[in-house]
């Protein structure tokens, strides 16, 4: 099994599936939301209306359309209130309930945005220590997915998910 942090536009990965960092609607947003509606194309909307939402914390699977993913896992993250109001176990959560939902689809590869860390206001440090044991507790459970990446959008990001990896994951 692999875990990686790399930078780079989640859009462009070949990868089964890339997560989006949806909004409770589900029907677009900001921030790598709207990249990814954009990328995938008007019918990515049509599939997204007929899932009745998503809370915090879960998770819900859509085909990736023009995407070069087969599929799209979209996760609620939570708003940071200050850290004391359960944001670290619905954090924990959307990695854990993405893991299954796409090993269920099938899916090998799998690549995260820095969930909640943009508009949603999680310092990143905290999050990505949640994304990475999250991520390993629940690829124990599901063998099946070989290789995790964590797609940050900026240099600063990635040092900072590559200095978690160092810490928590030194393989
Ligand atoms: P949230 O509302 O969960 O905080 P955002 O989309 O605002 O979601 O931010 C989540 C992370 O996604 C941020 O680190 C942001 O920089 C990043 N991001 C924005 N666009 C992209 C993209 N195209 N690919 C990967 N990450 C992206």
């Amino acid at each position: 099994m692999s875990l990686t942090a790399l930078q780079g536009d989640i859009t462009r990965l070949q990868v089964d599936a890339i997560v989006n960092a949806a909004n409770s609607s589900l029907l677009g947003g900001g921030g790598v939301d709207g990249a990814i509606h954009r990328a995938a194309g008007p019918d990515l909307v049509h599939e997204c209306r007929l899932l009745g939402g998503c809370k915090t914390g879960d998770a819900k699977l859509t085909r990736g359309y023009r995407l070069p993913a087969r599929h799209i896992v979209h996760t609620v993250g939570p708003v940071w209130r200050g850290g004391s109001a359960g944001e670290p176990e619905a954090l924990a959560s959307c990695y854990a309930r993405s893991i299954e939902i796409a090993a269920a689809a099938g899916v090998r590869s799998i690549a995260f945005p820095s969930i909640s860390t943009g508009i949603f206001g999680y310092p990143i440090e905290q999050a990505s220590r949640v994304a990475i044991a999250s991520v390993r507790r629940a690829i124990a459970q599901h063998p099946a997915i070989e290789s995790v990446v964590y797609c940050c959008f900026s240099a600063a990001d990635l040092a900072v998910y590559e200095a978690a990896l160092r810490e928590l994951d030194p393989a």
